[in-house]
């Protein structure tokens, strides 16, 4: 038996963090939407008792590190499951971009093998399980649109954001995530984004609104280490993008672009300047 399962890519409309908690983990408010970017998922049952991963991506690890072989393992472990399972990972998303796409393959492979085992996990179980492997992965389960709160792993849904062009551009680092949450100093953040702004402007489908919005703390810290994504933000500013922002902790940065007769002259503008560019719809 084999099953495909679509893993998308998430982009951040606002993130703020409120404080360090005493567990080590930052309080976060995130506004998340998913993109239509997305890696592939086969899963294939095996006759022995092992999981095996392949992609066709060299840069990502193939054992327990693998974001999907762990939620293979979870699964198997919480529920008894003595059957392998090898799972091929057509890889389109970055890797290390601030697009959660680990997170995505990890949500991914608990949804297929919930699927292909016919395990009918609650779905609290579901988001238990997806938060034991990281605080993204509940929302890469979920998908649509959500507030996270908590560390990320408390989901409130929200309605869909009107319908755009996504232009996502990766300068050519890979910036990790604890790295930069390691550096922010959470009490010497000048300026917070309001959740509660996002919010309405979503509420009330106001794409100007939304564009206004958009906001993420973590943008001082990985701007002031990597001057190409503040030179990338700008450059897709210039170009017209009507909303730009960093996702996660970058180093892809997104523009959202209302007018389809934009989306050429900004792709092929970045493109001069940038490897990883990718214009593509935000997923409603
Ligand atoms: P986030 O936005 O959640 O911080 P990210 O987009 O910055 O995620 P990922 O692409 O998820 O980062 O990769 C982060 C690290 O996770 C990489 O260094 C990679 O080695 C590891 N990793 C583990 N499993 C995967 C996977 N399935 N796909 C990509 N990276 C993976």
């Amino acid at each position: 038996m084999k099953l495909y399962e679509k893993a998308p890519a998430k982009i951040n409309l606002m993130l703020d963090v409120l404080h360090k908690r005493p567990d080590g983990y930052h309080e976060v408010e995130m506004i998340m939407t998913m993109v239509d970017l997305a890696d592939r998922l086969t899963i294939t049952e095996l006759s022995g008792n092992t999981i095996t991963i392949s992609s066709q991506a060299g840069y990502i690890p193939l054992d327990d590190k693998n974001l999907a072989y762990q939620a293979a393992n979870k699964i198997k472990e919480r529920y008894g499951i003595r059957q392998g399972v090898h799972i091929h990972i057509d890889k389109q998303i970055p890797v290390a971009a601030g697009l959660a796409g680990g997170s995505s393959d990890a949500a991914a492979a608990l949804r297929g093998l919930n699927r292909l085992w016919k395990l009918d996990i609650p779905h609290a179980d579901m988001m238990e399980l997806g938060a034991s492997i990281g605080s993204d992965v509940p929302f890469c389960i979920t998908g649509g649109t959500a507030l996270a709160t908590g560390r990320g792993e408390l989901l409130t849904p929200l309605p869909s954001p009107p319908d755009c062009w996504v232009i996502l551009a990766k300068p050519p680092i890979n910036v990790s995530t604890a790295g930069v949450y390691g550096r922010l100093r959470a009490d010497q953040i000048k300026q917070h984004p309001s959740a509660a702004a996002m919010q309405k402007a979503i509420e009330q489908q106001s794409f100007e609104a939304i564009c206004s919005e958009l906001g993420n703390v973590l943008e001082d810290v990985t701007l002031s280490h990597y001057p190409e994504v503040q030179q990338l933000k700008q450059t897709m500013q210039q170009l017209g993008a009507d909303g730009v922002l960093m996702s996660g902790s970058g180093p892809t940065v997104f523009g959202l672009v209302s007018k389809e007769s934009k989306v050429a002259r900004i792709y092929n503008g970045l493109r001069g300047f940038c490897h990883e560019v990718y214009a593509v719809r935000m997923l409603t």
